[in-house]
């Protein structure tokens, strides 16, 4: 008998889940309602070509426009960072493949998502009318500047290293409201900081070291 020697395509079966889901917790993404939105998200619609086939190891991937799409684990506790309640309206700055907007719209009430890149907001907007997830809307722009027109947010998630924390992006934070953000040069290690406006100020707390693209002021030249 003839057998095909094409490989069979990757899916989040029960198994893919299972480590997916493994990995997460022994990262420390602990919080059910993101383990249980980032099992609802298969992130295998955001990988394609090459490493489509790497889609649910722990690991960032690249993805067009020289971007990537960052690390499960990391996704997960960005997201567990910023406790979401179902109430919020979440800006997240950096779509790159869409896929933390996609985790982040099962536990929000709205997301905007902005990026320098057409392409890459062009691309995740189809995945996410292909996915019937309605909650995101996502926008071409400089997101350093934020999105005055929206503002103010719950919740701002940077997923981009900046110097430091960008002021119009902490000026669009309602009182009460979380940013996580990295901080730090892009060629090196940078802090992952929370900051929560509170009454008596901005509070500042660094979670962890991580390693992201740098925030680039203007937008992508490719459309
Ligand atoms: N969140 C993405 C995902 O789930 O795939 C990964 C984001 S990738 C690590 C960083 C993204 O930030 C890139 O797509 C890049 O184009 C975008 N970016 C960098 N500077 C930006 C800026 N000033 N405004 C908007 N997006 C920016």
């Amino acid at each position: 008998m003839i057998t095909s020697l094409k490989a069979r395509p990757l899916t989040f079966d029960a198994e893919h889940k299972m480590q997916f889901l493994f990995a997460l917790r022994s990262k420390g993404v602990t919080d059910t309602r993101v383990l249980e939105a980032m099992e609802k998200v298969d992130r295998g619609r955001f990988v394609t070509g090459l490493f489509e086939d790497r889609a649910y190891e722990d690991m960032p991937l690249p993805i067009p426009c020289g971007q990537t799409i960052s690390q499960p684990s990391v996704v997960g506790l960005m997201t567990q960072a910023l406790n979401i309640s179902p109430r919020d309206k979440v800006l997240e700055v950096g779509t790159g493949s869409g896929y933390q907007a996609a985790v982040l719209s099962q536990i929000a009430r709205r997301v905007y998502t902005i990026d320098r890149h057409q392409r890459l907001v062009r691309e995740a907007r189809a995945i996410f009318d292909d996915m019937d997830i309605t909650n995101i809307t996502a926008i071409t722009g400089d997101g350093s500047h934020g999105l005055p027109d929206q503002a103010p947010f719950d919740r701002i998630l940077v997923t981009a290293a900046a110097e430091d924390p960008p002021g119009p992006l902490l000026a669009q934070l309602k009182m009460g409201g979380i940013m996580v953000v990295p901080v730090g040069q892009s060629d090196a290690v940078q802090s992952l900081i929370r900051v929560e406006r509170t009454e008596a100020g901005l509070e500042y707390d660094e979670l962890r070291p991580v390693r992201f693209v740098p925030l680039v002021e203007g937008l992508g030249r490719e459309t």
